[in-house]
């Protein structure tokens, strides 16, 4: 049976982050790793944005970046600069090709494709259970994601960031393409918290996609019908065509995810927690969980002990409390924090970058008694 020091399952940001960090090591030169897919990884799957202060390690392989954003909601309409931030997309293909190439030249890692059923953990090795293959770890890393076990627990709200994009062309030039809308909430709210995203390529194309902060997936006409009257009213756009869609849902919640792991099985990604709970953001924390993994293992401490929760799990709980039993606060909430902050401090915040003062501050701009609500829910 083909034994490995470690097996990542699952070849997505997660998984390619990892094995590119292992791989990338002189520490780890001596340990096997194994990456298994049960895809090919060969499509463009999604978009992943990010903002990032100054320069970064994707740089390479952006598809675009913006140096402005802008926020609308009902009353606030601002389009800020935001250096020394910019806000970058990379295309999952771009990246899937990328660290596929890096890590198929590593000497130590392997990737195959290959669906895992199970595993079987026996005491100082896992068994990794394939449609076709068994293999043998030694410790494994999977990015596996079960929807449905997740909605199992009632301890934490489960909320979602749902949404539905539409690639579009149009013939005449109407995109700014220094400018990514991050939250345009002047749309109608219908009791949750909706709000626009549009990601401009060129004065002709455009990423245009609805996004829900709560609990239920919309019937798919839904966003289609949203996302047409905000081309049509909004953009004032009449002639256009669709090129592609874009469709996701990804957790909100303070779940303890880290209770699934062992001292041989760590969850990461999605599954391991790695999504900020009051954003759904995931794709830029994973580098900085990443980075901490590998120092972890350095110190052959237990994959049980890796992550702790601490004070921003918990301000994300507080609104994560307040958006699953008020869903309309959430264009409230936000559109005071960006008027009353600069979104640089915003961005800092949601890294989970600021000090304490910082953060009071950036917490008195909402109106304060949901907080106090929710906070003494949680207390008391
Ligand atoms: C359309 C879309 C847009 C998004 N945009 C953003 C964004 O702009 N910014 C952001 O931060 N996040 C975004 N996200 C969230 C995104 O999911 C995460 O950023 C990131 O992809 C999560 O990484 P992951 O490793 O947990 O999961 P994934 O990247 O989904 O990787 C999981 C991998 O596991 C593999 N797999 C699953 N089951 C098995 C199995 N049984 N056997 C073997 N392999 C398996 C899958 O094929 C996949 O390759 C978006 C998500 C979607 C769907």
């Amino acid at each position: 049976m083909p034994t490995y020091d470690y097996i990542i399952i699952g070849a997505g940001a997660s998984g390619l982050l990892l094995a590119d960090a292992l791989g990338n090591d002189r520490f780890f030169s001596d340990k096997s790793i194994l990456v298994l897919d049960r895809d090919q990884k060969n499509k463009n799957d999604r978009t992943w944005c990010f903002w990032e202060a100054g320069k970064g390690q994707f740089d390479d392989i952006l598809y675009r970046r913006w140096p402005k954003i802008h926020f609308a909601g009902e009353k606030l309409n601002i389009k800020p600069e935001i250096a020394p931030y910019s806000y970058k997309m990379l295309r999952g293909i771009d990246f899937y090709n990328h660290y596929l190439q890096k890590i198929r030249a590593y000497p130590n890692v392997d990737f195959l494709e290959e669906s895992v059923q199970e595993l079987a953990e026996k005491n100082d090795k896992v068994l990794v259970l394939g449609k076709n293959q068994t293999f043998e770890g030694r410790y494994i890393f999977d990015s596996r994601f079960e929807y449905q076990k997740l909605k199992s627990q009632s301890k934490y709200p489960i909320l979602q960031q749902h949404f539905l994009g539409w690639f579009i062309q149009t013939d005449r030039p109407v995109f700014d393409v220094d400018t990514a809308t991050f939250m345009d909430f002047s749309i109608p709210q219908k009791g949750n918290t909706r709000f626009m995203y549009v990601l401009p390529f060129s004065t002709t194309e455009a990423l245009v996609e609805y996004t829900l902060f709560s609990e239920n997936v919309l019937e798919k006409t839904e966003y289609e019908k949203a996302i047409e009257e905000y081309i049509a009213q909004d953009l004032g756009i009449t002639e256009y065509t669709i090129t592609d869609i874009e469709q996701g849902n990804i957790p909100m919640t303070c779940h303890d995810f880290a209770q699934e792991n062992t001292n041989r099985i760590l969850k990461i990604g999605i599954a391991g927690g790695w999504a900020k709970a009051s954003t759904g953001y995931t794709f830029y924390s994973s580098t900085r969980r990443v980075t901490q993994l590998v120092n972890h293992l350095k110190l052959n401490k237990p994959l049980k002990d890796f992550q702790k929760k601490n004070r921003f799990w918990f301000y994300d709980l507080l609104l994560l409390d307040i958006l699953f039993r008020s869903n309309h606060l959430g264009r409230d909430i936000f559109e005071s924090l960006f008027r009353r902050r600069k979104p640089q401090l915003i961005f800092k915040f949601l890294d989970q970058d600021t000090a304490l003062p910082e953060e009071l501050y950036i917490m008195a701009a909402p109106k304060p008694w949901p907080f106090i609500k929710a906070l003494w829910g949680r207390l008391f």
